[in-house]
């Protein structure tokens, strides 16, 4: 039997946009403000599906590839700091129809799945910082990165010699009626 891996189904941001993103969080927070989260694994996640075995793996690809819908254009212009998870981020003020439709079809299928369920409604993110401060001090948004969203992709996440990594192991094409999945 194959080892399970830790999956989750995500936006990726392209590396231009992360350092961008990592260059406005330096001019904001103080270094103290949390735990940044490292510019190449800043990412939207839209499903998280925990320990999943290859046979599972196999069968949620072949689900991801029967989504048919266009793509869309994500608004960043918005940030927070959710208290309780300790979390500061980046997000949206009007989600995308394409975005919430997404996201609630790969979580049903990942329930379908037998794989893990979160509980809480889908609150799109972009994580920032975690283990922030309670008085961390939340700029106004003085910009707005428009992000055009044209696949996700199934990621992989390790963690090991003190680091978590993400490693894209699938991705699909929104928008396309030809039947897609790239190995990366
Ligand atoms: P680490 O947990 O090692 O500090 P991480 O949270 O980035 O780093 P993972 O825990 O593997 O790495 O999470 C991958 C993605 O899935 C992240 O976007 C994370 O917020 C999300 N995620 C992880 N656990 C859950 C969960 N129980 N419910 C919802 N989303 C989750
Ligand atoms: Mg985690």
């Amino acid at each position: 039997m194959s080892e399970s891996k830790r999956l989750f189904f995500a936006i990726e941001l392209p590396a231009p946009m992360q350092r961008q993103i990592v260059r406005w969080r330096a001019e904001h927070f103080l270094a103290q403000a949390g735990r940044p989260v490292a510019a190449a694994n800043l990412h939207l996640t839209l499903a998280f599906l925990g320990d999943v075995s290859a046979e599972k793996q196999r069968a949620l690809a072949a689900m991801a590839a029967r989504i048919t819908q266009p793509g869309f254009t994500l608004h960043l212009d918005d940030a927070g700091h959710w208290l309780r998870s300790r979390v500061v981020w980046l997000g949206t003020r009007q989600p995308p129809r394409g975005l919430l439709q997404l996201a609630s079809m790969l979580r049903a299928q990942a329930a379908r799945s037998g794989c893990y369920q979160n509980p809480q409604p889908f609150h799109p993110h972009i994580t920032l910082l975690r283990n922030a401060g309670q008085g961390v001090a939340i700029p106004p948004p003085g910009f707005l990165w428009a992000l055009p969203v044209n696949e996700f992709v199934l990621y992989e996440s390790v963690f090991a010699r003190g680091r978590t990594r993400y490693t894209p192991l699938q991705r699909w094409t929104l928008g396309n009626t030809e039947r897609n999945s790239d190995e990366v």
